[in-house]
């Protein structure tokens, strides 16, 4: 799905030389280039604080640790999205509320959001799933009516622009109270381990997360909170800091992937090709295709025989996960999200794709198709 030895064999000399300058300095955490990188991030985000950590999961804990939230409290987010949003709501004793998404855009619906509050609603969670932002001005009037914070799960769309109806623009992720990111080697900004990142504009909120990741410690040896230990190492910084001068290019070259995918399958009665939302500028972490009358898995069978990778993001919704099971919800109760799981499925994405790999990707699906 991703070409992760081409992408570094292009920036080779610029990744082995930083790796090597952490090791000489021999500071492999909270070294110089972990400040450095959280600088350049800040500049490139336009956001006031970024806090580094050691995943996206870490990311979206410590920013609900930090919210002063109840047990019990209730969290909304989507019913279509991978498992880590949901699951720190869980973890923490929240109570996780599902919302439909959008059958288009995948993203969650403001609709079903307001529906959803009740008065022990405390927080909103829209993930910005595939690399196209959540309709956030939409999400954020409903949070300012009814006094909620918004955390972003920006783990697929860091560097896509959200344009508001002003025609002004904001980066993913620093839209709302907080902001999440992953830097796990396959998102579009990615590592070569763990890593993740937190955006807020709130110096409040900022100090206090600063302290959650670091055993919530004010003064050394002083724990005013119970913190967790979420650092990210100054090796995956020193990498992080190459690839961001190149996220700009890296999504510009997804783009035209996607491009490619469009031309191919534009108007093919088995296909829907991805929508675009017109206030997000998108991203593609996966180019995500929704099949009306195909045979899913004889189809990724097909490809899989001849070595292209195809993969079905997320073939069970949140509401129907074993660990999730809860007397609240049955199936039937999210069709959009239950339909999208029974027919998506997201071909190879990434920075590296040429034409010829494109080529023979879209024919080969295409064949499957035709015969
Ligand atoms: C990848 C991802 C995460 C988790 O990130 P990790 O770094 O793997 O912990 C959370 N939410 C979404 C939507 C993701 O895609």
């Amino acid at each position: 799905m991703v070409d992760l030895r081409s992408q570094y064999l292009k920036i080779k000399s610029e990744i082995d030389q930083g790796i090597q300058d952490v090791i000489d300095s021999c500071s492999f955490i909270n070294g110089p280039v972990v400040s450095a990188f959280q600088k350049e991030l800040e500049k490139y985000l336009g956001v006031k604080h970024v806090i580094p950590c050691a995943n996206g999961t870490d990311a979206l804990q410590v920013s609900m640790m930090s919210l002063g939230l109840q047990p019990g409290d209730e969290v909304i987010t989507a019913s279509f999205t991978f498992i880590a949003t949901a699951e720190v709501i869980a973890l923490l004793r929240l109570k996780p509320v599902l919302v439909e998404v959008d059958p288009y855009t995948f993203n969650i619906d403001p609709k079903a959001i307001e529906r959803a509050i009740t008065p022990k609603t405390k927080a909103i969670v829209p993930v910005h799933l595939f690399g196209q932002v959540a309709p956030m001005e939409e999400i954020m009037e409903i949070a300012a009516r009814h006094n909620l914070f918004v955390v972003e799960d920006n783990c697929q769309a860091i560097g896509a622009d959200y344009i508001f109806n002003d025609g002004s623009r904001k980066k993913a992720g620093t839209i709302g109270h907080i902001g999440c990111t992953s830097f796990f080697p396959s998102k579009n900004l990615g590592c070569y381990g763990d890593g993740g990142a937190i955006f807020t504009n709130d110096d409040e909120l900022a100090r206090q997360m600063r302290v959650v990741v670091n055993h919530g410690m004010v003064v050394r040896y002083y724990h005013d909170y119970v913190g967790v230990n979420s650092r990210l190492d100054s090796i995956q910084a020193a990498i992080l800091k190459v690839k961001l001068g190149r996220l700009d290019e890296y999504a510009a070259k997804r783009r035209e992937a996607a491009g490619f995918y469009d031309m191919a399958f534009a108007n093919h009665p088995k296909l829907k090709t991805p929508v675009r939302y017109e206030k997000s500028n998108h991203v593609f972490h996966q180019y995500t295709l929704v099949t009306n009358n195909v045979d899913r898995k004889a189809l990724i069978e097909f490809l899989g025989a001849r070595e292209i990778p195809a993969m079905i993001y997320y073939p069970v919704p949140l509401h129907l996960q074993k660990a999730y099971i809860d007397p609240r919800y049955k199936p039937g109760d999210f069709p959009v999200t239950e339909h999208l799981c029974e027919t998506v499925f997201s071909l190879p994405m990434h920075t590296e794709l040429d034409l010829e790999q494109l080529t023979f990707i879209t024919n080969s699906v295409l064949e499957f198709l035709n015969r």
